[in-house]
């Protein structure tokens, strides 16, 4: 990418996804790494052998004018207070998901960041998965016919990882820590508003937070989605299952693997054979003759083609908008409000945002 300048970008958080950062940076045009900061010794000594330099405090960050970017990669309960600061101090910012744990602290940081006037942004980087952009292929190209049903699921048996994450006080739980990224997928697949919310929240493993979730999800176009974060799954449902008015289509895990089934409307309609079924046969849940019905792999596609980081650099060099606008990633954050609500409540949320 062309650009005047490169930026330089202090990561603030060195841990797991501060220093992945750290490699997605050097990857982009246009940005550098001029530094970090964290408050534990031993992450800043593995950023001086990654041949960072270091900061001796969030204040020092701040003050160093050669700064422009400040990148936010801590746990989440400091991810407002941190960037109201670097907006403050002139930076600009990217933020770590989940943005904020309440809409309004974003509300907030929306304000820092126009009486500052500077770009804020968040990292919504599953915006950007191939899964995510063969769904909304099938989406856009109508490859199922009209869809009227999905399923989107995160599965694990591994727990909550590490130590903050389960932990109220530092924004834990999965449904602030993966739910965020499925959610925002949702969104993005249909221009539809909500009509309604239901959702209940695991306490499996007995932590103070959320092990998982399940939202149902009502649009007032119809669409119903089923989305669900687990941590105590050792064996995993498929990643998407995608129902439309002709065909099904199935994406099983992170690999792509999967199918497209739709009718073939080429040939006259075969009836399907009955087919045992336990001590029982049937022919309602045999499935389609193979005649009448067309069988694909999932289909790859391209690459969205900016990254993350091209499009940020675009956005500070005046040429493009930012990938992730503030306004969907409040809607989503509204949107986790109202399945803790269903939760806490028992009950159907009727809302429309
Ligand atoms: P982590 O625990 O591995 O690292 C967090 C780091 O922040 C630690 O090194 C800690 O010392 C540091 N820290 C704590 N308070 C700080 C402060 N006030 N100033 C500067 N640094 C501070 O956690 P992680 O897994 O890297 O998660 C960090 C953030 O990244 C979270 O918001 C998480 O949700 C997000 N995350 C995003 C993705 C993604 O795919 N977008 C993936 C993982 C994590």
């Amino acid at each position: 990418m062309e650009n005047n300048k490169t930026y330089r970008l202090v990561i603030a958080g060195f841990g797991g996804m501060g220093s992945y950062h750290g490699q997605l940076v050097e990857q982009a045009g246009g940005i550098a790494v001029h530094g970090v900061y964290d408050p534990i010794e031993y992450r800043m000594e593995l950023a001086r052998s990654r041949g960072f330099q270091t900061y001796d405090s969030f204040e020092a960050v701040l003050e160093d004018s050669e700064v422009d970017i400040v990148l936010i990669a801590t746990p989440n309960d400091v991810h407002k207070e941190l960037s109201i600061r670097a907006l403050q101090a002139g930076k600009h910012v990217i933020c770590e998901k989940p943005v904020t744990i309440e809409s309004a602290e974003l509300t907030e940081i929306m304000q820092a960041a126009k009486q500052a006037n500077r770009v804020f942004t968040v990292h919504q980087n599953r915006r950007w998965d191939e899964d995510f952009l063969i769904v909304k292929d099938l989406f856009d190209k109508k490859k199922v016919g009209d869809i009227f049903h999905l399923e989107s699921r995160v599965q694990g048996a591994n727990g909550i990882p590490g130590d903050w994450r389960q932990l109220k006080a530092y924004g834990g739980g999965m449904l602030l820590d993966w739910g965020v990224h499925l959610l925002d997928q949702l969104l993005l697949l249909t221009d539809s508003q909500i009509h309604s919310v239901h959702a209940e929240l695991s306490y499996i493993l007995g932590t103070e937070v959320d092990d998982g979730f399940t939202a149902t999800i009502k649009f007032k176009d119809g669409l119903t989605a089923v989305i669900e974060v687990g941590t105590t799954n050792f064996v995993k449902l498929p990643r998407w299952y995608v129902k439309g008015t002709e065909g099904t289509a199935v994406i099983r895990d992170w690999d792509l693997s999967g199918e497209i089934v739709t009718r073939n409307r080429e040939v006259e309609h075969v009836e399907p054979k009955p087919i045992q079924a336990g001590k029982g046969l049937t022919k309602t849940m045999a499935p389609p003759s193979e005649e009448s019905t067309l069988r694909a792999a999932i289909e790859r596609v391209e690459d969205l083609s900016d990254s993350f980081y091209d499009n940020f650099v675009a956005v500070l060099e005046g040429t493009s908008t930012t990938a992730v606008p503030n306004s969907e990633v409040h809607r989503v954050l509204t949107l986790i409000e109202t399945i803790f609500e269903s939760a806490a409540s028992e009950s159907v949320i009727v809302k429309e945002f």
